[in-house]
């Protein structure tokens, strides 16, 4: 039986609509090359366990493993990063509603929110990600910085918005200038979709 595969996830919006703050260059390489890379990757990986399975041959396990946590924590962030992105037509700005309210509770305001974000983002070490958490047992939203895409990463907090900072995210636009794509981010931050789906994921508790 064929099994079912990971597809790249289409974009909500055409690769030049971030333009100034991300070019039609770096979206389509991050979009077409990284990404479809941990897609592609998770996909030979399953592969590797099924054809071992068939054969009845022993995998390496401990190296697939490692592989895949990698790939699946590529393959799931990225998936998150381009909702948390619109046209600055329609992002930027500020959240509304629930969310609103939560990051004035939790972090003080908007504005200490997203420079907080923004440090979690620039200090990453190495390759990572900023990403804002959300525990419903606390009713609180919490910082995240993680290294790779599976380093420092705590398992079952959802993602209520994430900020890639590989430097494959940027280095066309910004070469090594990792702290000016942050702030540009923040021109296209997708306030509308994320207040949204925050909204859902209080809706669990
Ligand atoms: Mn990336």
């Amino acid at each position: 039986m064929e099994r079912k595969v990971y597809t790249l996830p289409a974009l909500a919006y055409p690769y030049n609509a971030l333009t100034p703050h991300i070019s039609e260059g770096q979206l389509k390489i991050h979009h077409t090359k990284h990404h479809q890379a941990y897609v592609d990757n998770v996909n030979n990986i399953n592969k590797k366990f099924d054809d071992a399975t068939k054969s009845g041959a022993d995998v390496d396990i401990k190296a697939l493993l490692k592989e895949l946590a990698f790939n699946l924590g590529g393959h799931s962030l990225h998936s998150y990063f381009w909702e948390d992105m619109a046209p600055p037509s329609k992002g930027g700005g500020k959240p509304g509603g629930k969310l609103a309210d939560q990051v004035n509770r939790d972090f003080g305001g908007l504005d200490r929110f997203k420079k907080l974000f923004s440090q979690t983002a620039t200090s990453v070490e190495g390759s990572g990600w900023a990403s804002l958490i959300y525990c419903g047992e606390l009713d609180r939203l919490m910082l995240q910085q993680i290294e790779k895409h599976n380093v420092n990463y705590a398992p079952d907090f959802t993602a209520v918005m994430v900020l890639d900072v590989w430097e494959h995210a940027y280095y066309i636009d910004y070469k090594n200038l990792r702290a000016k794509f942050v702030e540009a981010f923040w021109n296209v931050v997708n306030w509308d979709g994320i207040g949204k789906w925050f909204e859902e994921i209080k809706g669990w508790y």
